[in-house]
């Protein structure tokens, strides 16, 4: 298992046809392979096999990229540790996350991608980025939900104990809505909350994997969607830093755009929820990103009230949809490795902030009913 996947990481990134054998035999839908509500998690990182990587990495990289436990800030509840990779000597500090939500797996190897290509490349467009800006990753936000393979993760008493609600059930907490005041309920958030605050990061790229979807007025497969935690032009956003992080996010997405919507099979739109005709883009000050644009002090652990602009990837497939397959796997960690090499790479150049940021309208969306926001649904017309 460790050594099919060091197979797939040393030959790059396309699935290779090891897994044809074990494939679901697959009714192709637009897009992508369907692997009619399977997933074999076989083929799917594991918390050893993310650190194994980070080593390996290290090591090959002569120095280059410094690998370490986010442990002097906090564990994990079931007292796994964060482990956080750097690369970089340049000023501007670029914030990379993945797998905060445990069953979204092929966002750690993405990070991971760009570890070691970062780490041992010569070429002169991966060496300039390097001056310019220096990149934290956290491969893995929550070791836990990615043991259990669930979305959340679980509350634990001073005994190791799972600790239960007043139903008898285990308390489990999204760590994705946890950066929040009256939130820090797992250890994982006030963990990566005090380094971020330490690091004081310039952006922040966030990965995730959604369900199904098809691209507004197309019958395509959506491969990736580009969201932003606080919509832009929504309730929330134009009003911080007078509308800078409006500006910036969707500076951001549009570059991102830009740089893969040409690529093969990669069908790149805006992320929205809901279903049928009502679409909402979500508005959700409990999100780690959001916590980081809105600048949150939690316990005084910010007290310069540092914030950053955000985006995150929304990469097609689910293990808890049962929908991730391995066919395609190889080229959604591909699409997440190059949104991230070409979006750092433009921050890194000072070329982000030359978008024109309406062209954000240009990516493409379903007409929008309105913005989920913590406290419901807010009407686009409000
Ligand atoms: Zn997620």
């Amino acid at each position: 298992m460790k050594k099919i996947f060091m197979f797939v990481f040393a030959f790059g990134l396309i699935v290779s046809t090891t897994f044809s054998s074990q494939a679901i035999a697959a009714d192709t839908v637009p897009g992508g392979p369907s692997t009619n509500g399977n997933t074999s998690m076989d083929s799917l990182i594991t918390y050893e096999n993310m650190i194994d990587t980070l080593k390996k990495i290290e090591h090959t990289s002569k120095g280059k990229v410094e690998v370490f436990t986010l442990d002097e800030y906090g564990k994990s509840e079931q007292e796994r540790s964060i482990y956080a990779a750097k690369v970089g000597t340049g000023p501007i500090k670029v914030w990379v996350q993945a797998q905060i939500h445990g069953d979204e797996k092929l966002t750690t190897d993405a990070v991971l991608e760009l570890l070691k290509t970062f780490g041992s490349s010569g070429s002169k467009e991966i060496k300039t980025i390097l001056e310019n800006t220096t990149i934290y990753a956290i491969p893995m936000n929550n070791p836990d939900g990615s043991i259990m393979n669930t979305r959340t993760t679980m509350l634990y008493d001073e005994n190791g104990e799972p600790r239960l609600d007043n139903r008898e059930r285990p308390i489990t907490i999204d760590l994705n809505r946890d950066w929040a005041e009256g939130g820090f309920k797992a250890k994982e958030s006030i963990t990566t909350y005090k380094y971020w605050a330490d690091v004081k990061p310039d952006y922040a790229i966030d990965l995730h994997h959604q369900g199904f979807k098809t691209v507004y007025g197309t019958n395509k497969s959506t491969s990736m969607s580009l969201g932003v935690s606080l919509a832009p032009n929504g309730p929330t956003l134009p009003g911080i830093k007078d509308g800078l992080y409006n500006d910036l996010t969707r500076q951001m997405s549009v570059y991102v755009y830009d740089a893969l919507k040409d690529y093969g099979h990669m069908h790149i739109d805006r992320y929205q929820t809901g279903s049928g005709d009502k679409k909402y883009e979500i508005d959700i000050k409990g999100g780690v990103v959001s916590a980081m644009m809105l600048g949150l002090n939690y316990d005084n652990i910010n007290p310069t009230h540092h914030s950053n602009p955000a985006i995150f990837f929304e990469t097609k497939g689910n293990t808890r949809d049962g929908n991730l397959g391995q066919k395609s796997n190889g080229h959604l960690i591909k699409q997440n490795y190059l949104g991230l090499k070409y979006l750092i790479s433009g921050i890194a150049a000072g070329e982000v902030q030359n978008v024109d940021p309406d062209r954000w309208e240009e990516i493409p969306a379903y007409p929008l009913a309105g913005y989920q926001s913590d406290s419901g649904i807010i009407p686009v017309s409000n």
